[in-house]
């Protein structure tokens, strides 16, 4: 017997967010499958979402409240009620707030789920309690920031217009693993004859698809960029009529700039040969429609927003903006689309609060002070493994003066330091809007199914905690439904002429673009700003990364099979993984006298992570790979990756620089 199919969307931090079809049968998802109705990923999934009901029915899903009773880290609880758990979770901050102040409290979430209400429950209920403030910037702020700095708020171009391009570069992107949809248009480019490059640090799964692979030294994607615009200029390989008509300062790039980045000084910069960097710049600028899909990686260096920013130059030198299938995509804004501060409630803030960087983590447990951190809400997120420089969170987290909440699906590494677990709804399990970050897609989703266990949604426990505290505005009271169709009682621009009957009914629908939009620039000279005078640069120009002293550049790559942390609950998904790899070049391999197979030690000034070593080509000599955040039980010691990245924040949008660390690596004794 045939359940019935119900729509939902993935609901994880990826620019896909793809249409799913739930099979439900007596309450119980049996079946995902993607939505062929859905205009961008067209009704395929990545292998981390083709079982999602394992995921949402695991036995490992925690369904009742539960409070520690053994040391922090031991995963020792007892179960406790929800009104038990929320009274406690209530008194415990009324003490803090008494003693030490409200911004003795401090949240902290990212994007364990997408939906705009779920997601963003808890920033109403901080802003009334006076908590301090996260400044969730651990993904790719970086990353806007350098697109913004030229292309101001600019549209970017729907990005399955790649398909018209005849050269596209993926450029520090390893869609197989993190934008698997993008990969349609590539293959529809491809047919019809363009030339696909990948540009990264080493040989990524995504190079399969890739006519030609370009291998830069970690740090160094800025000045190429850079140095492909010295060649552009000084072989006249430009739309001077563009530059001349829609683009602010390429002449002070030109005589500022450009005459430093000459392709010998970018080869050491880079690791490419001179002739690779003359090749990819004549090929580009006698390309008719060149694009650029700018991955987030490149973004998470000390350099990583003049990375951006450089790359995003390139387009105007060429003219690409203004022919059918040109331009650079490095994802869609659609924050416009719904009335955020109806969800963020920034109004309810009584005044100026204390902002803790989320990459900062183990600095504001350990050593802030008036007020010290004396309360950690952790919700949708897992920080014992994914915030930067791990020894320090965890030690932070051992406090035994620190009082912490996580709610959660599962117990993860997080769920075990605290005091208090609450049980979290899956995405199947509530409702919500959704807009994608890497295309124009937006949808609403009902739950398909009722909450398994006793867990509840991030808004019920805000809900449920604002009575505790005492708040009196009707806000909270409502649901999150009411909450939902509130939002989308109020009209946007961008929503305008969006098919309503399609979307009402759960079906992804995209937001139309303006006509001639690639060529209206929304930047405060109504130009494209190579010259940004309200830049601390003003021009594009080569800064390095931070770097470190030991002799390997580390990569923390996705895996295919987890994104971040999430999927690590799934042992079928782990098997697929195999081991915590390290990934070295034979040369560097032999040199070090290591064996593939054997166990390594990754190490620098923050610590220690055991390895299974794997030697391979793909890997550039002085580059190493770690793929994907593993929970610690999964590691082969007990620590993983983020044990060895720093609390260092990117030049621009006080970002992580998750790939800008150094390590040395030795046999493991
Ligand atoms: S993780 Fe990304 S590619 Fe995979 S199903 Fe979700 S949105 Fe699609």
């Amino acid at each position: 017997m045939a359940g019935e199919i119900m729509r939902s969307v993935c609901p994880y931090d990826c620019p896909d967010s793809c249409g799913l079809l739930v099979e439900v049968m007596n309450g119980k998802a049996v079946k995902v499958s993607g939505d062929p109705d859905h205009p961008f990923t067209r009704g395929s999934l990545c292998p981390k979402m083709n079982h999602y009901e394992r995921t949402v029915h695991s036995s490992l899903r925690l369904t009742t409240p539960l409070r520690r009773t053994g040391p922090k880290g031991s995963g020792e609880f007892q179960l406790l009620s929800w009104e038990d758990a929320i009274r406690r979770v209530a008194d415990r901050w009324k003490d803090i707030i008494g003693n030490f102040g409200p911004e003795a409290i401090l949240p902290y979430s990212y994007a364990g789920t997408m939906g705009l209400v779920q997601r963003n429950s808890g920033h109403p209920f901080f802003y009334h309690l006076g908590a301090s403030r996260l400044d969730r910037t651990i993904c790719a702020p970086a990353k806007e920031a350098g697109w913004k700095a030229v292309m101001g708020n600019t549209l970017a171009p729907q990005p399955d217009e790649l398909a018209f391009s005849d050269l596209v570069i993926l450029w520090g992107i390893n869609a197989v693993a993190t934008n698997i949809h993008q990969l349609h248009s590539v293959r529809e480019a491809k047919k019809k004859g363009a030339q696909v490059w990948l540009v990264d640090t080493y040989e990524t799964p995504t190079s399969g698809i890739a006519d030609r692979t370009l291998v830069v030294r970690p740090g160094g994607d800025g000045a190429l960029a850079l140095g492909i615009m010295h060649v552009l200029a000084r072989e006249n390989l430009l739309d001077l009529d563009f530059l001349s008509t829609s683009v602010q300062g390429f002449d002070d790039l030109r005589n500022q700039i450009l005459p430093e980045m000459y392709p010998e000084k970018v080869s050491a910069l880079t690791g490419l040969s001179v002739a690779s960097i003359e090749f990819m710049a004549r090929s580009y600028g006698r390309a008719k429609a060149p694009f650029i899909r700018v991955g987030a990686g490149l973004s998470r260096y000390g350099n990583g927003g003049m990375n951006i920013r450089s790359i995003v130059c390139l387009p105007a030198l060429v003219g690409a903006w203004r022919k059918k299938g040109g331009g650079a995509f490095v994802g869609t804004s659609t924050a416009g689309a719904f009335a955020m501060n109806e969800i963020t409630r920034e109004d309810f803030m009584a005044g100026e609060r204390r902002i803790v960087n989320m990459n900062q983590l183990g600095h504001a447990l350990n050593h802030l002070k008036n007020p010290p951190i004396m309360s950690l809400y952790v919700y949708h997120s897992n920080p014992a493994s994914i915030t930067p420089d791990q020894n320090q969170v965890l030690k932070g987290m051992e406090r035994e003066d620190l009082f912490t909440v996580v709610h959660e699906r599962f117990m993860t590494d997080t769920a075990k330091y605290a005091d208090i677990v609450l049980p979290s709804t899956s995405s199947l399990e509530h409702s919500d809007i959704y807009r994608a970050y890497g295309n124009y897609c937006i949808q609403q989703v009902k739950a398909v199914i009722p909450p398994v266990g006793q867990s509840r949604s991030n808004w019920e426990v805000f809900s449920l905690l604002a009575r505790a505290m005492g708040f009196p505005e009707p806000f909270f009271r409502q649901s999150a439904e009411d909450l939902i169709r509130h939002v989308l009682s109020i009209p946007s621009p961008m929503r305008k002429g969006i098919d309503e009957a399609a979307f009402t009914t759960g079906k992804a629908v995209e937001l139309p673009l303006p006509n001639g939009y690639k060529t209206q620039y929304k930047t405060p000279s109504g130009k494209l700003e190579i010259l940004n005078p309200k830049e601390a640069h003003p021009l594009p120009c080569y800064l390095p990364p931070h770097g470190g002293k030991e002799p390997y550049r580390l990569m923390t790559a996705p895996s295919l099979y987890a994104l971040n942390s999430s999927f690590r609950e799934r042992e079928d998904l782990r098997q697929q993984d195999k081991a915590m790899f390290l990934q070295m070049n034979p040369g560097d391999a032999r040199q070090k006298g290591f064996k593939d197979g054997e166990r390594v030690v990754a190490f620098n000034d923050l610590g220690g992570v055991s390895f299974i070593l794997q030697v391979t080509p793909k890997v550039p000599a002085g580059v190493v790979v770690a793929a994907g955040v593993w929970w610690l039980d999964h590691c082969p010691g007990r620590r993983s990756v983020n044990a060895l990245t720093s609390q260092r924040l990117t030049d621009m949008g006080r970002g992580s620089t998750l790939y800008d660390n150094t390590v040395d690596v030795r046999k493991e004794l």
